[in-house]
């Protein structure tokens, strides 16, 4: 933890709660609920903003209700799913607060750890992340996770904290600093760590989700984690390098030692073995390699095309009759 020693002024302003949803109708009420109690509880001017983020359920009608009955709440849908790490950004670019919170719709991110984040802000802070325990994942899971962590530190230009995931707490400007990285691939954890800024972690234990199912399948996890490792740098391609001439080198050296046994000894077996292995192993490990590339050229390719991170369908009646400075802060 890095600690400042400059205080910032006395707080505050308005704070933004940012909550990401996708098809979280078996959890939402709840979640309001709690948000609510404990925002009342501190006293301090605050909006909600809800991006749905194409849900298919009742997500939706639920959001319009809030807002209808709470002129604190506010809500985005986007046109289809486009993943958390675009409706994080709508609710980002929708937020006006001059602190802003991010925080899961499922009570996996408790709302009472809001006081703790604004004590914390109030020291001068401009992050302040919460970092849960790995307590309810699986042990196979978590010893991935540590390795992974790991790696990606060894790697990357960013440091990543295990555990320190989207719940946090983000003064204007780190938002704004945010903001102004137009990166169509995001990958939030390293694009937190990328701006920098001063920043605090808490501990807490992690909870389980408290009704609806995660939406994180072990394949989406492969791709998040293949995600960390190439949005930083560009290492992973030199790492190819690397390995195409050390293979290139054991190649040489398994050629020479087999023509010196034909010359001593003649041909002895015909090597079939040594043949297949060979064939099927470099086979991978260029494939592997290639996708690598692939990764950087998909990504180019991506950025190239300049689409917008998602659409919007649908936003607070309220709203929509606000100019459009009024209605987002920066977008
Ligand atoms: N989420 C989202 N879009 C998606 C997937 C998830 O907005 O495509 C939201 C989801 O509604 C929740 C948060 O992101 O509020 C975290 O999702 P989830 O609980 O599935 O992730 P986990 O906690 O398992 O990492
Ligand atoms: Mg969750």
């Amino acid at each position: 933890m890095r600690r400042v020693t400059a205080v910032a002024p006395e707080v505050r302003g308005v704070l933004s709660v940012v909550v990401p949803c996708f098809n979280e109708e078996q959890v939402l009420e709840a979640f309001n609920r709690e948000l609510h109690v404990r925002l009342l509880e501190l006293g301090i001017p605050y909006e909600v903003v809800y991006v749905d983020d194409g849900s298919t359920d009742s997500t939706l009608s639920l959001l319009r209700r809030f807002a209808s009955c709470d002129h604190h709440i506010r809500y985005l849908s986007l046109s289809r799913n486009f993943g958390k790490e675009a409706s994080m950004l709508a609710g980002l670019r929708e937020s006006t607060g001059d602190q802003v919170v991010l925080m899961d719709a499922d009570l996996q991110h408790p709302p009472a750890f809001m006081g703790r984040m604004l004590e914390l802000q109030r020291e001068g802070y401009d992050q302040v992340v919460a970092r849960r325990s790995r307590d309810h994942d699986g042990r196979i899971r978590t010893l991935f996770s540590r390795g992974y962590y790991r790696l990606v530190n060894h790697w990357a230009e960013v440091e990543l904290v295990d555990g320190a995931g989207d719940f946090r707490l983000l003064s204007r400007r780190a938002v704004d600093a945010l903001l102004d990285l137009e990166e169509r691939n995001r990958f939030s954890k390293g694009l937190f760590s990328w701006i920098g800024f001063t920043t605090a972690f808490f501990d807490y234990a992690d909870t389980p989700r408290s009704g609806g199912s995660s939406k994180w399948s072990y394949r989406k996890l492969l791709n998040y984690a293949v995600d960390g490792l190439v949005s930083f740098n560009s290492r992973p391609l030199r790492l190819a390098i690397h390995i195409g001439l050390l293979l290139s080198c054991l190649a040489f050296l398994y050629a020479a030692w087999t023509i010196g046994a034909v010359l001593i000894g003649g041909i002895t077996a015909p090597g079939y073995v040594t043949l297949l292995v060979a064939i099927t192993g470099f086979g991978g490990m260029q494939m592997v390699l290639l996708g690598l590339i692939g990764e950087y050229v998909g990504r180019v390719y991506n950025e190239s095309k300049q689409r917008p991170h998602y659409l919007v369908r649908e936003r607070t009646p309220s709203d929509v009759a606000r100019p459009p400075t009024l209605r987002a802060r920066s977008s």
